[in-house]
């Protein structure tokens, strides 16, 4: 089980210490789940003091498709490296939507945290109107062959995906964990289909996850974890919906 925090555009130095620092403090000893967290870029190096020693990993939000050079504005996956980040969202609906982040970018972006040992945790979801014209399963298969056309060597070990339908995402409306099952199990399908040892990939839920709807979710056959925004920002909301990932009840924490 893997449970990814996703920070967005949010937090400030005084904020984070005290995220951090009961972020460390609560999830020391649930060895079942892994807990990671993606920070603004500017607070990589406050999150890698704070939590270096921890058991809580770090990942970043988007990174370059670019290797390094004349990029204004931009950050490698090497840079992300070198703050000790093992994770890097990648083609995260807000970047397709707000940035206009083709397939071909995101597949890049992908190879590149790939190169730097970063594990790229690919986001696919489809839009309400194509989950209304039956297109659920063609839009999220497709979305992730075009990443893996680029990776011929993922596998478990560094290569997750994230099914995040848009119409959950920061809305409060989470899928159910049935409704979230049936997209999940077409991915692992369509995984297998193309490779047996794809079969073992983590496939992580997002959308609107909270503590108070993690269980349901979590005890699908093929949901692996959750990338979880909004809900993050609380870090005891967060270490609750780490805790039902381990199988760990609120009343026994
Ligand atoms: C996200 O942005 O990846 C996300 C899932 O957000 P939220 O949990 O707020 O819906």
């Amino acid at each position: 089980m893997l449970v990814v925090g996703n920070w967005k555009m949010h937090g400030s130095k005084a904020e984070n210490e005290s995220r951090f620092g009961l972020l460390a403090a609560r999830l020391a000893d649930s060895p079942r789940v892994g807990a990671v967290v993606c920070v603004p870029f500017p607070y990589l190096a406050q999150a890698e003091s704070a939590l270096g020693a921890s058991s809580v990993g770090l990942g970043v939000q988007d990174i370059s498709a670019q290797a390094t050079g004349a990029y204004t504005g931009e950050v490698s996956a090497a840079m992300a490296a070198d703050f000790g980040c093992g994770y890097a969202i990648i083609g995260h609906s807000e970047r397709r939507s707000n940035h206009a982040e083709s397939a071909s970018t995101i597949a890049m972006k992908a190879k590149r945290a790939s190169e730097h040992g970063l594990v790229p945790i690919v986001c696919v979801g489809e839009t309400l109107e194509e989950r209304e014209a039956g297109r659920t399963a063609l839009v999220v298969t497709t979305q992730v062959n075009e990443v893996l056309d680029l990776l011929p060597e993922a596998g478990p070990q560094n290569f997750v995906i994230a099914y995040e339908p848009l119409w959950a995402i920061g809305t409060g409306k989470s899928a159910s964990g049935a409704e979230a099952q049936q997209v999940h199990a077409c991915i692992r399908a369509s995984l297998c289909g193309r490779a047996k040892r794809l079969k073992a990939v983590r496939v992580l839920y997002g959308g609107s996850v909270k503590a108070s709807t993690a269980a349901d979710l979590f005890r699908q056959p093929d949901i692996d974890g959750a990338l979880v925004g909004g809900a993050s920002l609380d870090a005891e909301e967060f270490v609750q919906i780490c805790l039902a990932a381990s199988g760990v009840t609120s009343a026994e924490a």
